[in-house]
């Protein structure tokens, strides 16, 4: 499988008065084309700060690379140019953010936004952009799109400026498309609509997509691949059928165990007490352990590495195996 996107050993950290915020430390993992990684893990553990890193989007100050490598196609992002990443931005890789209201310029029409996307990064004229835009908005399935090209962002519920994120970000055909909790603002029905149609680009036009979310359910539905952070570190990744059937981390059970279950109504959700450390402070063995039902000494004092159970299975936990 050609590896489009490798992290090795990634290290996003900030600045800030309290001490150093390790808000990614050390993550590795890889993305074939044409395939779907979902990153999974509650507020707080570094998902967010992972895929703005690989846009290149972490606000520095405060924050900075402390080490590692994104390599793009080969290329470590890190080593290019800003010149040369807006380029690749926007035009190979693509964001959805999760809140488009806050994405979007309000006083600009949602045509003339994308419009202006696709003319940065390709030689060709106003009426063809034009035409792109008005295709896209189509694609995604915002009905009238020649009338809803003039239309505000305030003219469009959630769902519909959610579309419209969805169509910037495919303007240019990315390579991948990273997509950060992107229906999380959404209701239960236009949440579905909007990943079947992540889904369904997806399989169209072949791009790789990686999606953050907190919730495994979504993961079930887009994935094929997962993994699961916490604490500024991965604890667990594989194949979603792996995790789904055989979760090795106590972290990962807690997760699943968390999500209510058809046909089982009177069953009480499972709740993972206490909260993720802060990244000014982590603990100096398992990052879990304050929270972990089967702590004991030897967690509290060694981070245990990640290893591999089961081909392509891994996790970082003592007590697995
Ligand atoms: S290493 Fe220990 S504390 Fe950490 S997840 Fe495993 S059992 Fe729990």
């Amino acid at each position: 499988m050609e590896k489009i996107l490798e992290l090795k050993n990634l290290k996003t950290w900030y600045s800030t008065d309290s001490g150093i915020a390790k808000a990614v430390d050390g993550v590795s993992f890889s993305l074939g084309r044409n395939r779907t990684l979902g990153i999974v893990g509650e507020s707080g553990c570094g998902k967010s700060v992972t895929a703005l890193s690989v846009m290149r989007l972490v606000p520095m100050p405060p924050g900075y690379f402390a080490g590692g490598e994104i390599l793009w196609k080969g290329s470590d992002l890190l080593k290019i140019s800003e010149e040369k990443m807006r380029r690749l931005r926007g035009n190979e890789i693509a964001m959805i953010f999760q809140e488009p209201m806050s994405s979007l310029n309000p006083v600009l029409t949602c045509g003339y936004q994308i419009m202006e996307q696709i003319l940065v990064h390709r030689d060709i004229s106003h009426a063809e952009a034009k035409a792109r835009s008005v295709e896209l908005l189509h694609l995604v399935g915002i009905p009238n799109p020649a009338e809803r090209f003039s239309s505000y962002p305030h003219e469009l519920s959630g769902g519909m400026r959610q579309r419209v994120m969805i169509s910037m970000a495919l303007s240019c055909n990315p390579e991948l498309l990273i997509a950060d909790e992107p229906t999380t603002a959404l209701d239960v029905t236009v949440q579905a609509q909007i990943l079947d149609l992540i889904g369904k680009l997806q399989a169209d036009t072949g791009m790789s997509v990686m999606l953050i979310t907190h919730d495994f359910g979504v993961v079930a539905e887009l994935c094929e691949e997962v993994l699961v952070m916490y604490a500024s570190k991965v604890v667990e990744k594989g194949a979603v059928e792996q995790l789904f059937k055989n979760p090795l981390h106590p972290y990962t059970r807690g997760l699943l165990n968390s999500i209510p279950r058809l046909g089982s109504p009177k069953e009480r959700l499972h709740v993972i007490e206490g909260n993720v450390p802060s990244a000014v402070n982590l603990p100096d063995g398992c990052r879990f352990a304050g929270r972990c039902p089967l702590a004991d000494a030897r967690c509290r004092k060694e981070q245990p590495p990640l290893v591999e159970y089961e081909t392509g299975h891994e996790a970082a936990c003592w007590k697995v195996g």
